[in-house]
């Protein structure tokens, strides 16, 4: 056991992930096509109770939530819900460190903490990618392949830039702005808690970081990896809690600037906390991302494509593919190829290394999409659903799709956040267009085509921050990324990600 896990959580106890009742294998029937082939949990040290992470210290708050995994309803842990005190308590570390500490530090310093704590989670990629996916329920190989490496990515990224502050603005002199509030989702727990901790610590900020409420335990986990890398006491402070725990943080007024991801709702309920105060914000927010394929694209492609933007992951991605616009020639086609992919496609245990569909994170979110599948139905579109069998145990959603949609329905202009893909036809460049911008959405979207010319055309008129051409969610440190419209105020990524971080002069 590291020191770190010694110390947090005075008398806590601590057991093996796979320590309780061994999970039969008939548990997650659709396993039972390929040999299982799951990854170990013996080495993941999971403690039964985590507190909050303030000022350097572990400090117990006496409210407690349970964390399960959703894939088994199985609980995990238990964490601290931090009430308006211990909010308080974190912003004035945070403003203790910044001010005695982190924002004197020269930059090249603050980049080998940085460079530091990239390396140790490289050093513990594996456990924190099963971690994330028992406390998540997205399929190991995302976490082990996609979070993880982009998480390290990240720090490597914004370590490089914590002492060129002064050349990334030629003209301009970058100051740090002091203490960050950020607020994160439950879909990319670790790699959310990467993007808004690298570049806000990279400028000289110091940060109150508080995960979402059903996904904590990898935040916690990165929290003692900072404290083994030797941060200085209150740089980063990780309080855990619902949202009320956010609300106390992004009204805190001693909180400089807030960050948040998450979902339109509470991005405007953010913007209505701030409006007057005349603190700095960003926002990422919801997607309903289109997909458009013309006829002259190679189809076996783009359908694998689609599958990856909107299934693997149990389309939990904000910039998920989550309506298909099809030219009228080929729709049969690729309807046809979609719907024998996607009964291939492997639902079932999300530590299994074959696993391509994992568990929804909540019963809350799972009764979310419920509802938007049902309006489907009763608004008079054609629901299809794979034929796989759904594990007894967790939460779980098929792989659907809807056909005969129409531009009205609420499953075409409502985010629904799960493994429902909405299909529509199109004609003309310029219907695909107008029905791709036809949302209040503006995050991504992909386009399916042999032609560049065309590529450049569509690209340039459709209304999203990022867009994918013959590929769909690559993700790069150096690429900023964000929304238009209700999809967010604000990039991430980049060097684009740097300036929100910045008193820039
Ligand atoms: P959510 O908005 O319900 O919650 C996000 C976070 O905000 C959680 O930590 C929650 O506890 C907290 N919160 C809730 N109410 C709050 C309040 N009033 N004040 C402050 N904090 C509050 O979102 P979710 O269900 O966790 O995540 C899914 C949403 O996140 C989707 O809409 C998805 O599109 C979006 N998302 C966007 C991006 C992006 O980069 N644009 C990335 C990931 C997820």
């Amino acid at each position: 056991m590291s020191e770190a896990q010694d110390k947090g959580a005075a008398g806590s106890k601590t057991k093996s992930a796979s320590s309780g009742k061994k999970k039969s294998r008939h548990d997650f029937v659709d396993g039972d096509r390929y040999a299982p082939a799951p990854e170990s949990s013996e080495h993941v040290v999971v403690k039964d109770s985590y507190d909050l992470f303030i000022g350097g210290d572990w400090i117990r708050a006496p409210k407690r939530t349970e964390t399960r995994n959703p894939a088994t309803g199985e609980v995990l842990s238990e964490v601290g819900e931090a009430g308006p005190g211990m909010v308080k308590k974190a912003v004035a570390a945070a403003r203790k460190a910044y001010e005695e500490t982190w924002s004197t530090m020269p930059g090249r310093e603050r980049g080998k903490y940085l460079y530091r704590l990239a390396r140790l989670i490289q050093e513990r990629a594996r456990e924190f990618a099963v971690l994330e996916t028992m406390d998540g329920g997205k399929p190991i190989r995302e976490s082990r392949d996609v979070d993880l490496p982009l998480v390290a990515a990240h720090f490597f990224y914004y370590a490089g830039w914590a002492d060129k502050l002064d050349y990334a603005f030629p003209g301009r002199t970058a100051h740090s702005i002091g203490v960050i509030g950020q607020v994160i989702p439950w879909n990319f727990p670790l790699l959310m808690a990467a993007w808004k901790l690298a570049p806000a610590l990279a400028c000289g900020n110091t940060v109150v970081l508080k995960p979402a409420e059903t996904t904590p335990l990898t935040a916690l986990k990165l929290a003692e990896l900072i404290e083994e890398a030797g941060f200085p006491p209150g740089v980063v402070n990780v309080v855990t809690g619902g949202g009320k725990t956010g609300r106390h943080l992004v009204r805190h007024p001693d909180v400089d600037k807030v960050a948040f991801t998450g979902s339109t709702e509470v991005g405007k309920m953010i913007q209505r906390d701030l409006a007057g105060t005349g603190r700095r914000y960003t926002l990422e927010l919801g997607g309903k991302a289109a997909n458009i394929i013309f006829d002259d694209a190679t189809v076996n492609q783009a359908v694998e494509g689609i599958v990856n933007g909107i299934f693997f992951n149990q389309g939990h991605v904000c910039c998920a593919g989550s309506r298909l616009f099809v030219q009228e020639g080929i729709a049969d086609t690729v309807v046809r190829k979609l719907k024998r992919r996607m009964d291939n496609l492997v639902l079932g245990d999300p530590l299994d290394k074959n696993t391509d569909v994992g568990a929804i994170n909540s019963q809350e979110q799972l009764d979310r999409i419920k509802v938007l599948v049902d309006s489907g139905s009763e608004e008079g579109a054609k629901c299809w659903q794979s034929g796989q069998k759904l594990p007894r145990k967790g939460f779980w959603f098929k792989p659907t799709i809807f056909t005969e949609c129409a531009q009205s329905h609420q499953i075409v202009q409502k985010e629904i956040f799960g493994p429902v893909l909405a299909i529509q036809t199109f004609r003309t460049p310029e219907e695909a267009v107008e029905k791709a911008n036809n949302t209040p959405y503006g995050l991504s979207g992909g386009v399916w085509t042999d032609k560049g010319s065309k590529i450049f055309k569509i690209t340039s008129q459709i209304r999203a921050g990022v867009l994918w051409a013959n590929t769909f969610n690559k993700f790069d440190p150096a690429s900023p990324f964000g929304g238009y419209k209700e999809s967010g105020v604000g990039r991430e990524g980049g060097l684009q990600g740097l300036a929100p971080y910045l008193d820039l002069r």
